[in-house]
């Protein structure tokens, strides 16, 4: 199904010069901005910079770091740089640990970023008259409310069906016929499941476009939806410190996300020595929103790697930099036996096969000093039922395409379907028993 180009926004289509003049002068303006935070003012006065040193794009690398930690130890909003009768919102961050941390928006920020979310979805194909689902928690994970206002400025219907409650969802795609869908890219894999277990056929659906984000995914699992839930996808980037959904997003031609780069500074760094890496090698995203007012941030170390697409230009006029999809993040990492290895790669791997599905649990162990490394797989229903015989030969096979993958053997615990939990948000892939290091 051919997708028809078009551009929202005529600022996706400048000139470097253009991009360049206008992130220095908002640049400047962030770092006068943050002054009305203490804990950026201690900074900035112990560096001994200010706004006036802010000359061209590059004087970013002057500038301090924020972190995860900075948030979690000026919680609840310390981090804020205006007045709370200001804040016209307030999100969290979908923290897996302990408390979340909490990020606000005034009347432009909201307005910047619904702005922002209508580029990437317009981009992606999303139009005036289309029917969007959105299958993304609302609350305070960003995922649902952001992808919300995106549509509702384009000008699409939206059905706020939230996640969860599977047979709903389909009465809804059913019913009402949405052309747009929006979820994680691991529910998608769920809706399929169902679709397939409950026989609905795909005809009965008008899906034309899926907007997948909110955790890292694989081109291989692209490949897989696209092929069974006969839809294009786009893929999506943001996150919660920094605004939300809407830092880059995918155009029709899928040749990287465009980074919109009037509202993102965005640097690819190498996570250990905090220098940039070329384009089109690997390194922690780290990212300085330019137009935020009540919780401006800068550089803000993301722990997301990807790349930056080495310069060439996209068929759709766009001129923004693009994004790799993201490979992992830094604490996603696994580090097995000393070897560097990301759930995500794990994933790739099973997508090779199709007697198998792309639900698994990677659990790690270390019962004498070497860690054990098992991968529960679930076998696909077809192969429970007719090819069990041959279950020797697929662990076999599992076993050896995870390790060309990741360099790792793995343990390939085959289990029967359904049995490995499903996820309506982010996926949980691994658990880690362990020692912990001293
Ligand atoms: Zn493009």
């Amino acid at each position: 199904m051919k997708l028809e180009n078009k551009i929202w926004d005529k600022s996706e289509c400048l000139s470097r010069d253009e991009i360049e003049s206008i992130q220095v002068q908002r640049l400047r303006e962030t770092v006068k901005r943050v002054q009305n935070v203490p804990f950026y003012a201690k900074k900035f006065k112990e560096l001994g910079i200010g706004p006036e040193d802010i000359k061209s794009v590059s004087d970013v690398k002057h500038l301090p770091f924020t972190t995860k930690t900075d948030m979690r130890e000026n919680y609840p909003l310390g981090l804020m740089a205006v007045p709370k009768e200001k804040v016209l919102r307030f999100h969290g961050s979908s923290g897996t640990t302990g408390k979340p941390t909490f990020v606000a928006y005034t009347k432009n920020d909201l307005e910047m970023w619904s702005d922002m979310v209508a580029r990437f979805l317009y981009s992606g194909g999303a139009r005036p008259g289309h029917t969007a689902q959105i299958s993304f928690g609302y609350g305070l994970f960003t995922g649902g409310f952001g992808l919300h206002y995106g549509l509702e400025k384009i000008g699409s219907s939206i059905i706020p069906a939230a996640s969860g409650n599977t047979r709903r969802q389909f009465t809804l795609l059913q019913d009402l016929k949405p052309e747009l869908l929006v979820c994680t890219p691991t529910y998608a894999l769920r809706l399929i499941e169902y679709m397939e277990d409950e026989k609905i056929p795909r005809e009965s659906l008008n899906l034309k476009v899926a907007f997948l984000g909110s955790e890292p995914w694989t081109e291989e699992m692209r490949l897989y939806i696209e092929d069974r839930l006969q839809v294009n996808t786009c893929n999506n980037y943001g996150l919660s410190e920094v605004i939300g959904p809407g830092i880059s997003g995918e155009c029709v031609y899928h040749t990287g996300m465009h980074i919109q780069e009037d509202y993102f500074l965005v640097e690819c760094l190498d996570p250990k020595t905090l220098e940039p890496v070329p384009e089109g090698e690997l390194g922690e995203l780290v990212i300085t929103p330019l137009n935020k007012e009540a919780m401006p941030m800068i550089r803000y170390r993301t722990r997301d790697l990807a790349y930056i697409v080495k310069d060439s230009p996209c068929p759709c006029g766009r001129t923004t930099k693009r994004m790799s999809r993201i490979k992992g993040r830094s604490d996603d990492m696994l580090i097995i036996r000393g070897v560097n290895v990301f759930p995500s790669q794990v994933e790739e791997a099973l997508l090779q096969c199709k007697d198998v599905t792309p639900n698994f649990l990677i659990v790690l162990d270390r019962p004498g000093s070497l860690d054990r490394s098992v991968v529960q797989v679930e076998m696909s229903p077809a192969f429970f039922s007719d090819k069990m015989s041959e279950m020797q030969m697929l662990k076999t096979n599992l076993e050896e395409t995870i390790r060309s993958y990741t360099g790792i053997h793995f343990e390939v615990d085959l289990v029967q379907p359904q049995s490995i939990e499903r996820f309506t948000g982010k996926a949980a892939r691994v658990i880690d028993n362990r020692p912990k290091e001293k």
